[in-house]
């Protein structure tokens, strides 16, 4: 606060119809403060519209001509801007103290007055608890919304549930599909207008329920409301609301919903991530933007629970295991082990076998994927060198690099250590980094490929075509070996059109000297028709699926046979 702001005084208005008592409490308050002076009600009104937000304290009599103290009390009391300035009410009537503070009054003074010194006190004591509250309700709501903040929330929540113990809320976590979009498009202005209103509609449908209601991180409002049965309606009355403000933006709003049941003791924090997983479950589905959080979701999130909570003790105990599918060049008359790609299966001793589908994207979510990754490329690795010493041959293993390994400022020497630890060199170790990892224009990931491919790494673009890049972008990408996606191998049979594209696709990579891998190959015809349109290497289940690394080695020993012969 500046030196001139601190020694400003602060404003009483004294609103009583007689002159002698106005000047008798002036004399008295205008030691500490600068004193306004009204007549009655309607002259305080005028006053307080002109600079309410200048006025600490309003010290009001009852009896009064044209609008007395208790009309003004209620005016005041429905006006947003006036009932945050604290009233003390200055009467000789008897009885009328309970009523006036009824009324929003905060405290009161008896005429004839008291000691000069005990008014003062009592008005700088209100002064300064209604400038403390204030302090606090601007930290307690979203200064763009006007609703709580989430710990605001949280805590009303709690207190709620503490004084009313047994009755049924549930939460809602509403979300605007695809914000970002809105605000990419339409400004930042706009995006905040679309926040006000759904916060606006919000109120507006739920004011009277007794709920509680805040916004959380951008586009994200949690609700705290009675139980009711129907959602569908609404979010539908949401909707229109939106709908009817902002008819061009076309905003779509998702639910998610998280019921209350009778005996269920779990806090409000965990209800809203409840909540929130089921309005994860709609995203982008725009045919029902409902969800209701359910036992399936309770299943998978305790199994994502369990799974982050064991991974590492897993890696330790190696149940986290690479097995390796078998890659086929087929340039030649017939089709030759050229690799392998090293694939993490976790055989778990409770769950079974989980396959990666089930767990890469929610490690990947939280980084625990760098450390099953470190551990899948050294087992790999170790592989590699195992089957050198074993059979005398070298069969080159590509192990995969989630995109967020490329965040890792330690990933060159990581992979480089993994390199020197086994003895292997750039040619037996090769690395598939997923066509997505490309896309957006964070050049900083492009550049640590880059600097991999610049010391001697291959470097694999894995699911080239599952919708992401264009062909275009591959002149610039550094890209050794182009892995096309098994969507594209699978429709290669079903239409000219798509045997043309993998046609061009191959075409292209090689006319870039880039060798180009299918996989997903189940069928021989897709393995002809591949070798037709000049593929170098197949991988999918027509020759095997991933194997355990000793089960693998039936096709070293196949090799070692068929070398021997030739
Ligand atoms: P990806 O790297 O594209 O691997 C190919 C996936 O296709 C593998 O699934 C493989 O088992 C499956 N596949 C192979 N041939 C066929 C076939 O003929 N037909 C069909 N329908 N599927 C086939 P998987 O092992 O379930 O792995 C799925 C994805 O998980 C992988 O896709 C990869 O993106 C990721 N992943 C697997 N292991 C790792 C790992 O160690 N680290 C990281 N970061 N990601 C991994
Ligand atoms: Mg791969
Ligand atoms: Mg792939």
């Amino acid at each position: 606060m500046s030196q001139d702001m601190e020694n400003r005084r602060r404003q009483v208005l004294i609103v009583d119809d007689e002159i002698v008592n106005r000047l008798m409490l002036g004399n008295i308050l205008n030691s500490e403060y600068d004193v306004l002076y009204a007549g009655d009600g309607l002259e305080a009104m005028e006053i307080l519209h002109a600079q309410s937000n200048r006025i600490s304290c309003i010290m009001l009599d009852i009896l009064m001509p044209r609008m007395d103290g208790r009309e003004f009390l209620r005016q005041r009391r429905n006006d947003e801007k006036l009932c945050m300035i604290p009233v003390i009410v200055l009467t000789s009537e008897v009885g009328s103290e309970v009523e006036t503070l009824d009324l929003g009054a905060s405290d009161f003074l008896k005429k004839p007055y008291d000691d000069e010194k005990v008014i003062l006190a009592r008005v700088r004591r209100l002064v300064e608890l209604t400038e403390n509250r204030r302090i606090i309700q601007s930290t307690e709501r979203d200064q763009l919304t006007g609703l709580y903040t989430k710990q605001y929330f949280y805590e009303y929540v709690t207190q709620q549930e503490y004084y009313s113990p047994g009755r049924l809320m549930d939460v809602v976590v509403l979300n605007i599909e695809k914000f970002h979009l809105v605000n990419e498009i339409y400004g930042r202005v706009y995006g905040d207008n679309v926040l006000r209103e759904t916060a606006a509609a919000i109120r507006r449908n739920l004011g009277d329920q007794g709920g509680i209601e805040c916004r959380t991180d951008g586009d994200v409002f949690y609700i705290y409301l009675p139980h009711q049965e129907d959602y569908n309606s609404l979010r539908d009355r949401l909707q229109t609301s939106l709908d009817t403000q902002f008819p061009k933006a076309r905003v779509r709003l998702r639910i998610g919903v998280c019921l209350m049941k009778p005996d269920e003791d779990i806090e409000i924090e965990r209800r809203c991530d409840r909540a929130k997983s089921a309005c994860d479950t709609v995203k982008d589905i725009y045919t029902s933007p409902v969800a209701f959080y359910d036992e399936d979701m309770q299943q998978k999130s305790l199994l994502s629970m369990r799974m982050i909570s064991e991974v590492e003790s897993a890696i330790e105990k190696r149940q986290l295991q690479a097995y390796f599918q078998p890659k086929f060049d087929i340039t030649g008359p017939v089709p030759i082990l050229c690799s392998a790609e090293a694939l993490v299966r976790w055989n778990h001793p409770e769950l079974g076998m989980i396959s990666p589908g089930a767990f890469i994207p929610l490690f990947e979510k939280n980084g625990l994927i760098q450390k099953v990754d470190y551990h899948v490329w050294r087992e790999a690795a170790a592989q590699v060198s195992a089957w050198k010493e074993e059979y005398g041959v070298s069969i080159p293993v590509s192990v995969n690099i989630s995109r967020i390994d490329l965040y890792d400022p330690g990933l060159v020497d990581k992979l480089t250590g993994i390199l020197k630890e086994f003895d292997l060199s750039y040619d037996e170790f090769y690395l598939e980094v997923t066509e997505t990892a490309y896309v957006g224009d964070e050049k900083h990931i492009v550049d640590t490929i880059m600097s991999l491919q610049e010391l001697g790494f291959h470097i694999e673009m894995d699911d080239f075509g599952s919708g992401y890049s264009s062909l275009g972008m591959l002149t610039s990408l550094p890209v050794d070996i182009l892995k096309m996606d098994m969507k594209l191998v699978r429709d290669i049979c079903r239409s000219r059109k798509n045997r043309y594209l993998v046609s061009s696709v191959i075409k292209l990579a090689h006319y870039m000297s880039m060798r180009v891998v299918a996989e997903g190959v189940e069928e021989k015809e897709q393995c002809d028709l591949l070798r037709e349109e000049g593929c170098d290497v197949i991988q999918g289940w027509y020759f095997s699926k991933p194997l355990p690394a000793d089960q693998f080695t039936r096709f070293i020993k196949e090799k070692k046979q068929a070398e021997g012969k030739g």
